[in-house]
């Protein structure tokens, strides 16, 4: 369904390449960009994304489906306005099962993508992630902060991945090749998760759900930011669209900032769940803390996050009831 632009204002219509469309932010970038009345060619190798988040997609119109890495060269087939490149597996046991093909999906794959938008005169929008603060010893994170990463750790293949790929799209700016957009992603949380995925709130919900413990890593003091999916894909679009400024990175994600442990105790409230919580070794180089500072996109975007922290978390964990047809307790009236 349209919502923003009238079928008749044909020249408004885009082509746009979403590379990581099948994943979770993607299906749900598609999603909203097709609803706008845009062309979406979602270009994806299935690794961590997944067929049924493009279920409802399969009959539109306009939409296509390209299967391949984006490591290798990419012909979309139509002349193309927009790429975003959210294609890297997000989870850090996903990016660590490979990592020496999560280094080269962050530079050679997006070195590709730029190329394909500097040949077609297209805007590219690049995910990076607030990995690239690191361990950050700044709090909340700004982005003109350079972050603490240890580049020889096992988080390296993603942290210093997204770093380098931020370096190849401010140089292609730098030398005028074309306009680039960068958006610094804090953690992004909602329906379309992979059960498996083995990121925090994907996994609480799904054993509060199964009725098995929570595993918390460490003593679950570090803190996170968790943003609604939706929020983030219009910070998103806002980025592409709207910045004013594209030289400088944009800090997208939910400034609330909630411990580990927090967050176990509103699943299991939310679910009911008889769930006990045990903790688990803490992951080498688990960042201690982590907010943004978003100043930056409320100023060039007007955007702020909408959705609070709990409202997303029951919507989740309603999805994945569903997924794994398990009942949820009604939200109390
Ligand atoms: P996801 O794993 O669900 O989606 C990534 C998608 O990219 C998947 O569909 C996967 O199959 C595809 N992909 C991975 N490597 C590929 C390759 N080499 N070639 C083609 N396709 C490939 O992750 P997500 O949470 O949707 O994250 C999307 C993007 O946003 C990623 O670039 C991630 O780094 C960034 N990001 C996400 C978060 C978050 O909290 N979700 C935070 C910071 C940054
Ligand atoms: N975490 C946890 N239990 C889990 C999964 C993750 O305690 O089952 C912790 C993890 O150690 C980290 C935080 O939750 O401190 C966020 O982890 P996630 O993998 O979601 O994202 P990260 O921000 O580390 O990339």
């Amino acid at each position: 369904m349209r919502d923003h632009i009238d079928g008749t204002d044909e020249e408004r219509r885009l082509n746009i390449l979403v590379a990581g469309g099948a994943g979770f932010i993607g299906s749900h970038l598609c999603d909203a960009l097709l609803g706008q009345g845009h062309r979406v060619v979602c270009l994806d190798s299935f690794l961590t994304g997944s067929r049924a988040n493009l279920e409802p997609l399969r009959n539109h119109p306009d939409f296509s489906l390209i299967e391949q890495d984006v490591c290798t060269p990419v012909d979309p087939g139509i002349q193309l306005d927009r790429v975003y490149n959210l294609a890297c597996p997000a989870s850090p046991p996903r990016y660590q099962a490979d990592p020496v093909h999560t280094m080269m999906t962050c530079i050679s794959g997006t070195g590709n993508l730029m190329r394909l938008a500097g040949e077609h005169g297209a805007r590219f929008l690049q995910a990076s992630t607030s990995e690239v603060y690191g361990d950050p010893e700044r709090h909340p994170q700004q982005e003109d902060y350079w972050g603490n990463v240890n580049c020889t750790g096992p988080r390296a293949c993603y942290d210093e991945g997204k770093r380098a790929a931020e370096a190849l799209c401010f140089d292609w700016l730098r030398a005028g090749k074309g306009d680039v957009r960068v958006a610094r992603i804090f953690n992004t949380y909602g329906p379309r998760m992979q059960p498996d995925d083995g990121r925090i709130v994907s996994n609480f919900l799904v054993q509060a759900l199964r009725g098995e413990p929570l595993t918390v890593y460490g003593a679950g003091d570090q803190t996170r930011s968790f943003c609604f999916v939706t929020d983030l894909v219009a910070g998103l679009m806002a980025l592409m669209e709207v910045n004013p400024n594209p030289g400088q990175p944009v800090n997208l994600g939910n400034p609330g900032e909630f411990t580990v442990i927090e967050l176990a105790r509103m699943v299991q409230e939310l679910t009911a769940a008889s769930s006990p919580i045990v903790h688990r070794p803490l992951p080498t180089d688990d960042p201690r803390r982590r907010r943004p500072d978003i100043g930056r996109a409320a100023e060039l975007l007007n955007w702020a996050p909408r959705v609070p922290l709990a409202e997303g978390l029951r919507e989740t964990a309603a999805w994945f009831a569903l997924t794994l047809g398990r009942d949820l307790p009604q939200a109390p009236a």
